[in-house]
C-alpha cells in the first residue's frame, strides 16, 4: 500500500524530525538545522518543506501537492508554541524567513525571503512589543525589496533589462534618499524616513509590476514558498548546476524558519563565519559580521563588514572593532560552538549566526567551501589532529582541488568584476594573463624580448607548436576538448580555451560582438572554466605545497588501479614520473616530427611520405632510423624500466606535406624532382575524410617497411639499454585496428624484427609486450578475436568516442554548447567518457576481451583519462590502469583512491543492505532488487 509522503520536517529547541545524513530529502540546509537542534545549540524554531515537495510542485505544473496546506499549519502551530509567538497575529506576531537549500550547497544561487509575516494587520503589534519603531520599518522595507524582486518579478518569469529589476530600482530609490538627507549609512535612516521610502516602494511595485504589494501574511508566505522552489530554476541556478554537474531533477528545499533579528539596534548583529580559514586551511577561527544589520548585509557588500577576531584584521578592516573586542562573552560563546560543530561535522563548517539583543542564534552550518590549498592543509591538519582517519582525509581533497595546486590560477576577486570577451572549452586548465599575438612566429618572437603573450588563432596546426610553447596561454575560435591544440596544451599543463566561437580572427586582429581586440592588447584566460577576460588580471601562483607529496602517498595506499601518463617526449616523462606516473600508456611516436629539433627528422619522414617506390622509401627510413630509435632510447630510459606503450605511427601522412613553397622546393631538390612534383604528390595523398582514411596500422598494412623500421627502432633501443644494464620495458601498440587480421598480420613483422635484431645483437631475446588499441567499435565488438592476438588493450577513447558517437573531434566546438544548453547531452564526451554509450562499448570489450585472455591488460589512453569520473568509471570497469598528461596525473591518482574508497564502502553497504532484504517481506524484497542493479550500473 502506498503511504502518504511527508512533505514537512519540524526542528527547534533540542528536538528535530530530521537529521544531517536526510540532506537528500531536506537538504543540506534543512538536515543540519535539525541536527544543531539535536546538538541543542540555539536554533531558531522552524520547518523544512522537502525537496521531493519541489519535485511535485514542477511535476503539477506550479501547483503545491495535495496535503501540504495541512502540513504546513501544523507545523507552524509546532513553531508557534515553541517560539511563544503566532503568525500574523495581530498583537504578538511571529516572522519567518523562507530560504532555499539543496542537497549539494549552491551558494548565493537561489532565493530568500525574510520578513515574511508583516503587513497592515501586523506592524503596530511588533512596534507595541518590541518598542521599536525604526527596526519595524526597517524590516518592512527589506521584505518589500526582496518579496517584489523574488516573489513578484523573479518567480513570474519577468526578465527585465539588466539593472533595470525592481530591486536594483528600489535599490537606487533609497540611495537617492540617503543622498538628498546626507545619510553615510542605512543605519541613519529614522522611522519616518522609513515609513517615507516605504510609500515610495510600494508605488514603484505597483507602477512597474502592476500590482499591489501583498498586505496578507499568509499569501506573503506561500508566495515566498512558490518562490524559492521556483528559484530552482532560476538562470544562476542552472549555470550553477551545469559546471557543478548537479542534476537539475534533484529540486530545492525550502526552510520557514521564525525569524530573529540582528537589526534590533547596538546589541544587535548578524554575521558569518568558518571554523578554519577557508583561503589558507589554517586552523583559525575566520569571519565577518555587522551591529544593527540582517544577513544579506554582511554578504552584500553594502558595508564593510567588522572582523570576527584579531586574526580576521586585514588592512580593509583593522580600524573596525571585533566581536571578541565588542561583544567578547558573546564571542566566546560562538566558538564553543564552532569547536563543538567542528567535533561533531568532523569537517571545516560555514556558519551563518544572529545576534539578537544579547542573545546569540544559530541559523546554518554546513561545510564550508575551500580553496585546493586550504582542503590539502585542513585534511591533512584534521587528519594529525585525529578528527579524521585516512580514508576520509582523501575524500576530503576534490580532484579539481589539485589543479589548482598546479597551476597559477586567475584572482576569482578579480574575475568577479572582470569583463568577460567570450566562452569556450575549457581545455587547459590554470589561468593565463598576457598580450595577445596572433601567430606562432610572433609568440616566439614576443616571448624571447621578455613578453608574456597569449597565442589567439582561428584554430591551430602542428606548426604553431613553438609558437605555442612560447605562449602563457592559448585561445582558439574553433576545435574541441581532443584537437590538437588541446591535446598540446595538457599535455604541457598548459593553459588553454579551445572552440571559443564568438571570436573571429582575420589577420592581426580578432573581434568580438563588434569589439577588436589587436596585437599587444591584453587578455585573460580561465582554462579551468573556459572563460575570455578582457584586460590583465592578476594570478595566484599555487606554489608547491610541503604537504602535497605526504599526501599523495596516503592516496596511493588506497588506490587500486595503475596511473601512467601520455608523454611524447622524455622532458614530459620526467614530468610525469615526478608527479607520480608508473608508466607511459602512450607514446605517440609522430610528436618528434612537431616543435624544437624537428626539422632533420620531419624533412625525411616528408622524404619517405613522397617516395614514389618501395626502394625510395627503404631509403628514406633507413636515414630517420636513428632518428627515431635516439627518441625512444631516451624514453624509455627516463622511464628506468618502467612500462612505455610505444604506439606506432598513427596519423593520416598528407598531414606532414609541406605547405610553404620554400619547404616544397627544398623537398624537390633532396628528392631530384621538381616543386610541382612535390605539390601533386602532396595532393594525390590527399584524403576526403583523412580520420578515416590511410592511417593507423592501415599504413603499417600497405608499407609494412613503416612497421618494420619502428619496431627495429624500439628493439635496438631496448636490447642496447639491457645491455647498459638498464632496464627497458617496451610495449609496442597497434593503433587504429579493426580486425584481428590487422593484428597478425603485423604481428608477423614484428616477430621477425625481434629475432632478426637478437641475432644481431647477441641476445636471446628481448622483452616486451604487442598490443593494440581499443578506438574502432568494431574492434571493441570484437574484442575476444582481438585479445588472441593482443597482449594488452588500450581504450583510445578520443576515436571511439568520434566514431561511436560520429561526432568530429576537431569540429565538436561548433554545435557542443547547444547541445549543453539544451540539455541534449549532459557533458562533453571528449573530456568525460559517455558511460551510457560509450561505456558500454568498453564494458563489453573488457569483458570479451578478458574471456579470451584472462590477465588481459588493459588501459585508457584517451583524454578522459585524466578525468575523476572516467576514471571512476575505468576503476569500476575493471582497467588495469589509466593514463593522462603528465599534469593530470596527480588528479588521476587521487580519483582512482577515491573510487576504491567509494567501492569498498558499497561492498560493506551491500551485505548490510541485503541483511536488511532478508528480513523484509518476500514483496519487498523483488521489488527493491532491480532498482539498485540500475542505478549501480548507471553510476
Ligand atoms: C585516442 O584516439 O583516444 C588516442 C589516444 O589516440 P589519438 O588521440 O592520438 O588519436
Ligand atoms: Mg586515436
Amino acid at each position: 500500500m502506498a503511504t502518504k509522503k511527508k512533505y514537512v520536517y519540524f526542528f527547534g529547541a533540542g528536538k528535530a524530525e530530521g537529521r544531517a545524513d536526510m540532506k537528500n530529502l531536506l537538504g543540506g540546509k534543512g538536515a543540519n538545522l535539525a541536527e544543531m537542534c539535536h546538538l541543542k545549540l540555539p536554533v531558531p524554531a522552524g520547518f523544512t518543506i522537502t525537496t521531493e515537495c519541489c519535485v511535485d510542485y514542477f511535476k503539477a505544473g506550479g501547483r503545491f501537492p495535495k496535503g501540504l496546506e495541512a502540513e504546513v499549519r501544523s507545523a507552524l502551530k509546532q513553531v508557534e508554541k515553541e517560539m511563544g509567538m503566532r503568525f500574523a497575529d495581530p498583537e504578538n506576531p511571529l516572522l519567518v524567513s523562507c530560504r532555499s537549500g539543496a542537497r549539494k550547497s549552491m551558494p548565493g544561487m537561489m532565493e530568500t525571503v525574510l520578513n515574511v509575516g508583516l503587513a497592515s494587520c501586523t506592524i503596530p503589534g511588533l512596534i507595541k512589543k518590541t518598542g521599536n519603531e525604526r527596526f519595524v520599518y526597517d524590516a518592512y522595507r527589506r521584505l518589500i525589496m526582496m518579496y517584489s524582486d523574488v516573489v513578484m518579478e523573479k518567480a513570474e518569469g519577468i526578465e527585465p533589462v539588466e539593472g533595470k529589476g525592481i530591486r536594483k530600482q528600489l535599490d537606487d530609490i533609497l540611495d537617492d534618499y540617503k543622498r538628498q538627507k546626507g545619510y553615510a549609512s542605512d543605519t541613519d535612516l529614522t522611522a519616518d524616513d522609513l515609513k517615507s521610502l516605504i510609500a515610495t516602494f510600494k508605488q514603484q511595485v505597483r507602477t512597474v509590476l502592476g500590482k499591489e504589494f501583498p498586505d496578507d501574511p499568509w499569501e506573503q508566505l506561500w508566495g515566498a514558498i512558490g518562490a524559492v522552489f521556483k528559484s530552482w530554476n532560476g538562470k544562476r541556478a542552472v549555470s550553477y548546476r551545469r559546471i557543478e554537474g548537479i542534476p537539475d531533477d534533484w529540486g530545492t528545499a525550502v526552510n520557514v524558519q521564525s525569524m530573529v533579528f540582528g537589526n534590533m539596534g547596538e546589541s544587535s548583529a548578524t554575521g558569518v563565519a568558518f571554523s578554519r580559514n577557508p583561503a589558507t586551511g589554517e586552523n583559525k577561527f575566520y569571519g565577518e559580521w555587522l551591529v544593527n544589520a540582517q544577513g544579506e548585509d554582511v554578504v552584500a557588500g553594502i558595508r564593510t563588514p567588522n572582523p570576527l577576531n584579531k586574526e580576521t584584521k586585514n588592512e580593509q578592516n583593522k580600524h573596525l572593532p571585533s566581536l571578541q573586542e565588542a561583544m567578547p562573552s558573546l564571542y566566546q560563546q560562538l566558538d564553543s560552538i564552532r569547536t563543538k560543530l567542528e567535533k561533531h561535522y568532523r569537517d571545516m563548517q560555514d556558519i551563518e549566526f544572529t545576534i539578537q539583543e544579547g542573545k546569540l542564534y544559530m541559523l546554518q552550518c554546513r561545510n564550508g567551501k575551500r580553496t585546493g590549498t586550504a582542503a590539502l592543509n585542513m585534511a591533512m591538519d584534521m587528519l594529525e589532529e585525529k578528527l579524521i582517519d585516512e580514508k576520509t582525509a582523501i575524500q576530503r581533497v576534490e580532484p579539481a582541488h589539485l589543479d589548482q595546486l598546479l597551476h597559477p590560477f586567475v584572482d576569482p576577486a578579480a574575475e568577479t568584476s572582470a569583463k568577460v570577451i567570450a566562452r569556450g572549452l575549457p581545455a587547459g586548465p590554470g589561468g593565463a594573463t598576457g598580450q595577445i599575438v596572433f601567430t606562432a612566429e610572433d609568440a616566439v618572437a614576443w616571448a624571447a624580448q621578455g613578453n608574456k603573450v597569449i597565442l589567439v588563432r582561428e584554430e591551430t596546426n602542428p606548426e604553431d607548436v613553438e609558437g605555442m610553447r612560447a605562449a602563457q596561454g592559448i585561445l582558439t575560435a574553433r576545435g574541441g576538448m581532443t584537437s590538437h591544440a588541446a591535446l598540446v596544451a595538457r599535455g604541457w599543463g598548459k593553459c588553454c580555451i579551445v572552440g571559443a566561437g564568438e571570436i573571429h580572427v582575420a589577420g592581426k586582429q580578432m573581434t568580438v560582438h563588434g569589439t577588436t581586440y589587436r596585437e599587444g592588447d591584453w587578455i585573460t584566460l580561465n582554462g579551468t572554466r573556459g572563460i575570455v577576460y578582457e584586460g590583465k588580471l592578476p594570478m595566484i601562483d599555487a606554489s608547491e605545497n610541503p604537504r602535497f607529496k605526504k599526501f599523495m602517498q596516503l592516496v596511493d595506499k588506497y588506490r587500486t588501479i595503475g596511473v601512467r601518463t601520455n608523454a611524447d617526449t622524455p622532458e614530459d616523462a620526467r614530468i610525469a614520473r615526478a608527479f607520480g606516473a608508473e608508466g607511459i600508456g602512450l607514446f605517440r611516436t609522430e610528436h618528434m616530427f612537431y616543435g624544437a629539433g624537428s626539422d632533420q627528422p620531419l624533412f625525411l619522414l616528408r622524404k619517405m611520405i613522397l617516395s614514389k617506390n618501395a626502394a625510395e622509401r627503404r631509403q628514406a627510413l633507413d636515414e630517420l632510423f636513428p632518428f627515431v630509435k635516439r627518441d625512444i632510447k631516451n624514453t624509455l630510459a627516463a622511464m628506468e624500466g618502467l612500462p612505455v606503450t610505444i604506439r606506432l605511427l598513427d596519423p593520416p601522412l598528407h598531414e606532414f606535406v609541406p605547405q610553404s613553397p620554400e619547404k616544397q622546393a627544398e623537398l624537390a631538390a633532396a628528392l631530384g624532382i621538381t616543386a610541382d612534383d612535390v605539390r601533386k604528390r602532396g595532393e594525390a595523398l590527399h584524403e576526403a575524410n583523412p580520420m578515416m582514411g590511410h592511417r593507423g596500422v592501415r599504413l603499417g598494412i600497405t608499407y609494412p617497411e613503416v612497421t618494420e623500421m619502428q619496431v627495429r627502432a624500439i628493439f635496438e633501443a631496448a636490447a642496447e639499454l639491457n645491455k647498459e644494464n638498464k632496464k627497458a620495458k617496451p610495449e609496442i601498440m597497434i593503433p587504429v585496428t579493426c580486425d584481428a587480421r590487422e593484428l597478425k598480420h603485423q604481428k608477423a613483422i614484428i616477430s621477425r624484427v625481434h629475432d632478426e635484431v637478437c641475432q644481431r645483437m647477441g641476445v636471446r631475446s628481448i622483452p616486451h609486450l604487442v598490443g593494440t588499441m581499443i578506438e574502432i567499435p568494431r574492434a571493441a565488438l570484437l574484442a575476444d578475436r582481438m585479445a588472441e592476438e593482443a597482449e594488452f588493450f588500450s581504450f583510445g577513447t578520443n576515436d571511439l568516442t568520434q566514431m561511436g558517437f560520429g561526432f568530429s573531434r576537431d569540429d565538436i566546438g561548433g554545435f557542443l554548447p547547444e547541445y549543453l544548453d539544451k540539455k541534449i547531452l549532459p557533458a562533453d564526451p571528449f573530456q568525460t567518457i559517455d558511460q551510457d554509450g560509450i561505456g558500454q562499448l568498453i564494458q563489453m570489450a573488457v569483458e570479451r576481451g578478458r574471456a579470451t585472455r584472462k590477465d588481459l591488460k588493459i588501459g585508457i589512453c584517451g583524454e578522459q583519462g585524466g578525468d575523476p569520473a572516467s576514471v571512476a568509471f575505468c576503476n569500476r570497469v575493471g582497467l588495469t590502469y589509466v593514463s593522462c598528461s603528465p599534469f593530470r596525473v596527480p588528479i588521476a591518482r587521487l580519483a582512482a583512491a577515491q573510487a576504491a574508497l567509494e567501492a569498498q564502502q558499497q561492498k560493506k553497504a551491500k551485505p548490510a543492505a541485503q541483511k536488511k532484504s532478508q528480513k523484509a517481506s518476500p514483496a519487498t524484497k523483488t521489488k527493491k532488487k532491480p532498482v539498485q542493479k540500475t542505478k549501480a550500473k548507471r553510476k
